[in-house]
């Protein structure tokens, strides 16, 4: 309905200015067409909310170029203090339910988890998120596997890893829900299952936090990312260390630190072993 609207809106406006340059640049007893008789023009929706929506280049206005290089390097790209990601015209990346690995650290391992894994089969089809143009459409034998990268206007970049094919080539046009793989075992996995991260200029960010895989559905209308709320600090465990010790050297406290990684007071620390502490 807002739609519809929207695009009355748009086609009025367009009416309006054809009107006045018809107008303008012709003779009086030229024919001005009435608004009401203006053919209704199809826009894209988010014309409708103001949003440049280019799938030639993508969210320009967060990423100054468009490279295949590299998954998450922007180093000299200044990073907004908020965002507004909207998750109109979604498309879930599959529609298995089942979470096997949630984002985050992971007791464990050592490392961190900058994705979702998803339960899928070798040969289920694997969805694109969003309208987008794919940026990366690679093979990475010890990581992701076969793998997609895809940028789509609202800022957001989604990574599809450990397929078993890729249906679509780098510098493609993709619509929201277009099958763009496979699901499989490739790379670093045990399992075939769906390793899906959402990105904002190579930053990862929970895909749990706008995706709910469980109930099939966007976890908001609107996801505001808030570069405060998500200064995301991590810390190799050294000799000696204690989570005390830890949680003065960096200014939090053991009760936050515990919380944070899931663990204990009493959890045994190991050298080595990554802790967020913000
Ligand atoms: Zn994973």
């Amino acid at each position: 309905m807002l739609k519809n609207l929207g695009y009355r809106l748009i086609a009025m406006v367009a009416g309006v200015l054809f009107a006045a340059v018809s107008y303008a640049g012709e003779p009086v007893s030229s024919q001005v067409i009435p608004l009401t008789a203006m053919p209704t023009v199809e826009c894209p929706a988010h014309l409708s909310v103001g949003i440049a929506y280019n799938l030639d280049n993508p969210a320009s206005f967060l990423y100054p170029e468009w490279s295949n290089q590299y998954v998450h390097k922007f180093d000299d790209v200044p990073f907004p203090d908020s965002l507004v990601i909207m998750m109109k015209d979604f498309c879930m990346p599959t529609d298995s339910t089942r979470i096997t690995d949630k984002y985050g650290y992971r007791p464990r391992r050592t490392r961190v988890h900058y994705g979702l894994d998803v339960k899928v089969l070798t040969g289920d089809t694997i969805r694109s998120a969003f309208d987008g143009k794919v940026r990366i459409s690679r093979y990475e034998r010890r990581g992701y596997g076969h793998y997609l990268v895809i940028r789509h206007p609202n800022g957001l970049e989604t990574v599809y890893a450990h397929l078993s094919k890729k249906l679509v080539k780098e510098n493609q046009i993709v619509r929201a829900g277009e099958p763009i793989g496979l699901g499989g075992n490739t790379g670093r996995s045990t399992g075939s299952h769906l390793h899906f991260e959402t990105r904002i200029l190579g930053k990862p960010i929970n895909p749990a936090f706008m995706f709910n895989f469980p109930e099939q559905c966007a976890e908001t209308d609107v996801y505001v990312y808030r570069k405060a709320d998500n200064k995301e600090v991590y810390y190799k465990v050294r000799s000696g260390d204690t989570l005390t010790r830890i949680a003065a050297k960096n200014e939090t406290s053991v009760s936050a630190i515990c919380k944070l990684n899931g663990i204990s007071r009493n959890t045994i620390l190991r050298v080595g072993q990554t802790l967020r502490v913000n």
